[in-house]
């Protein structure tokens, strides 16, 4: 069974083959049975008409005999007839059914009484057959002749007529047949097992296993391909089905990798997309900030670049509170500078009085100002009226709202405080403190300039723009030379100038241009005096020049030296532009008690040349002119 599952088992060829081949041998197995089974009839009856043919032979034989001379025998005639192949023997029985003659030898048995009955029964042209064992008997009366009368009594019949065969050979021809059949059958079976299998495995397995492949092809996600051979069978049927599902399947994995591609596209631009909506959100919070950052900046930079417009301290003060109410949008601002232990106010700005703020003063850790002079770190009140620190500048004001407070601080320390506020409580906030903390270390820088260049001024001895000592160092030389002349006993004089009517040259030519004379001047004057003798800047457009060692008479020769020489060089088209006067002096020529009185006569001698005309040199000489002048 195994074996045969083996062998079948595999190929659907085999398998229909077989099947087939199985119902072919049934129906062949039926069709020869049935043969077999009918054959034996058929040969019976075929037997049984030889039988007959040989009866009627045998009658026609004995006709023959009878109707002539009985020159042939019936011995003969058993004899003749009974040298047929297919026939065993042949008796003649007499009508009491005696054998009488018989084409073999030996003795024959009498028919049984019920046989001669049943022959008695029948017509004389009709006859019996007689299946036995071994033989098939066929027995037929013999018919009484007009000729036979002659040697045989009347009646209808003369004797019985039994032919013999065997069995084998009545079937030997059947058996025969079947033989052949057999063959026929089994070379058939072979042809059309053969044949089956051939046409099987061509129409059918061949196409099924290319069917097949090609469904492995498509298990391993292969679609492409397709059945080669249009068939119009149902497997070509089946395959043209196929081919439509396979190019669906392909049409489908081809919208699917469209799909697939189009969703990783889309997933993209949606991951792009939200990354942009990102980035840009990220962006414009960081364009934003750097839009306040910008503003910040160049609010800073104007600020900065503001404030540096003036080194004088009043004038920067005023500068840096005006910009902060006015520019940067505060309400009010007040700058207090600390000094010892105190914070003074030293500036304000948006006040309804400013000037009545100008001088108040803290204590350090008194009210906010105190508080953040103190600590160094900027305080911001959101509600004043919240805030029991809060002084209202030592109640000067009374408003309400919010206030915040920078120290101003110069290389870590705190060198001020810088104070803002608004009048909505709530309305300053952090970037407030960050901006305002940004520009009070600009206003600490420019306010300790402010000062440094005060205290260079202070420290000075030269004047700027005329290159002439000034003031301040003139009273350190005239009480040294004051000293030396009582010391040594040396004459000291002095020369006091004054520009002529330079009022109306400034008037004329401008303030600049009357600047620029000051310098030539003053560098004439430096040309005409000796090394010893020292030039100061005395005034806007008087100098003082102190000669050492000099008595009066070279004082007026100075004088009257420089005097030309100015008037000559401020020449124009032989017109003097620009001339001075000079008032001299001379120590001890002239006694004086004090310094102060000996420069009291120079400025009184000046007086006196002005009023004598200008451009001209007088020389004190005495109480008498002192008189004179007012
Ligand atoms: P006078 O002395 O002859 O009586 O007439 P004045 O016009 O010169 O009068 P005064 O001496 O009172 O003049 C002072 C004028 O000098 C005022 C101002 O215009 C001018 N002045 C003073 N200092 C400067 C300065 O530094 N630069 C310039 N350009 N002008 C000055
Ligand atoms: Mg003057
Ligand atoms: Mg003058």
């Amino acid at each position: 069974m195994n074996m045969l599952k083996k062998l079948f088992g595999k190929s659907l060829a085999y398998k229909l083959s077989a099947l087939m081949t199985l119902v072919v041998v049934l129906t062949l197995s039926i069709v020869i049975g049935l043969y077999i089974y009918l054959e034996k009839d058929f040969a019976l009856s075929s037997e049984r008409y030889q039988f007959s043919f040989i009866n009627r032979e045998f009658e026609e034989l004995i006709s023959y005999t009878a109707g002539t001379d009985h020159s042939i025998q019936p011995g003969h005639i058993i004899e003749k007839l009974g040298e047929n192949a297919s026939i065993n023997y042949i008796t003649l029985y007499d009508t009491d059914g005696k054998p009488v003659l018989s084409s073999v030898s030996g003795p024959q048995q009498p028919m049984s009484t019920e046989r001669l009955q049943q022959l008695e029964g029948l017509s004389y042209n009709s006859s019996i057959t007689v299946l036995s064992k071994k033989s098939l008997n066929y027995i037929a009366p013999i018919k009484l002749r007009v000729s036979c009368r002659k040697c045989h009594a009347n009646g209808n019949i003369i004797g019985f007529l039994k032919i013999s065969a065997s069995h084998s050979s009545i079937y030997f021809h059947t058996y025969d047949m079947a033989k052949k059949l057999g063959f026929i059958f089994l070379s058939s079976l072979l042809i059309f097992a053969l044949i089956s299998i051939f046409i099987t495995e061509f129409i059918v397995v061949k196409p099924l296993k290319e069917f097949v492949a090609l469904i492995h092809k498509a298990e391993l996600n292969n679609f492409l391909p397709r059945t080669m051979q249009p068939r119009e069978d149902e497997i070509g049927e089946i395959e043209e089905n196929f081919n439509q599902m396979l190019s669906r399947i392909t049409n489908l994995m081809a919208t699917s990798v469209e799909k697939e591609r189009e969703l990783v596209f889309v997933k993209e631009e949606l991951k792009y997309k939200e990354l942009l909506e990102a980035r840009s959100e990220q962006i414009e919070k960081v364009n934003n900030e750097l839009e306040d950052s910008v503003r910040e900046l160049s609010m800073l930079y104007n600020f900065g670049q503001y404030i540096i417009t003036t080194v004088d301290m009043n004038e920067l003060l005023r500068i840096i509170t005006t910009a902060i109410v006015d520019t940067l949008n505060y309400k009010e601002c007040a700058i207090l500078f600390k000094e010892d232990n105190l914070l003074r106010i030293v500036s304000a700005w948006g006040f309804e009085d400013n000037a009545k703020l100008i001088g108040i003063e803290f204590g350090l850790e008194e009210g906010i100002s105190g508080t953040v002079a103190s600590t160094g770190k900027p305080l911001l009140i959101n509600d004043t009226s919240k805030e029991s620190r809060y002084l209202h500048y030592k109640g000067q004001i009374h408003k309400e709202g919010s206030f915040l407070s920078v120290p101003l601080k110069f290389k870590n320390t705190v060198i001020g405080v810088l104070n803002v506020s608004n009048e909505t409580p709530g309305s300053l906030t952090k970037k407030d403190i960050d901006f305002l903390t940004a520009i009070s270390a600009q206003i600490a820088v420019v306010i300790e300039n402010a000062r440094l260049y005060e205290q260079t001024k202070e420290l000075s001895i030269t004047d700027d723009l005329t290159g002439l000592f000034n003031r301040r160092h003139m009273r350190v030389v005239l009480d040294k030379e004051w000293e030396r002349s009582n010391r040594y006993h040396q004459p000291l004089s002095l020369l006091m100038i004054d520009l002529d009517l330079f009022k109306g040259y400034n008037d004329r030519f401008g303030h600049l241009k009357g600047d620029e004379a000051l310098a030539i001047l003053s560098q004439i004057i430096r040309m005409n005096i000796r090394g010893i003798d020292v030039p100061i800047r005395y005034g806007g457009e008087e100098f003082l020049i102190i000669l050492p060692d000099t008595s009066s008479s070279g004082a007026v020769a100075t004088a009257e030296k420089l005097r030309r020489a100015i008037a000559e060089a401020f020449t124009e088209n032989s017109t003097p532009m620009l001339t001075i006067s000079i008032g001299t002096v001379s120590y001890p020529e002239q006694v004086f008690d004090t310094i102060h009185e000996f420069l009291y006569a120079s400025d009184i001698a000046l007086y006196e040349a002005k009023r004598r005309g200008r451009n001209t040199t007088v020389k004190y000489d005495g109480k008498s002119m002192q008189e004179n002048n007012p």
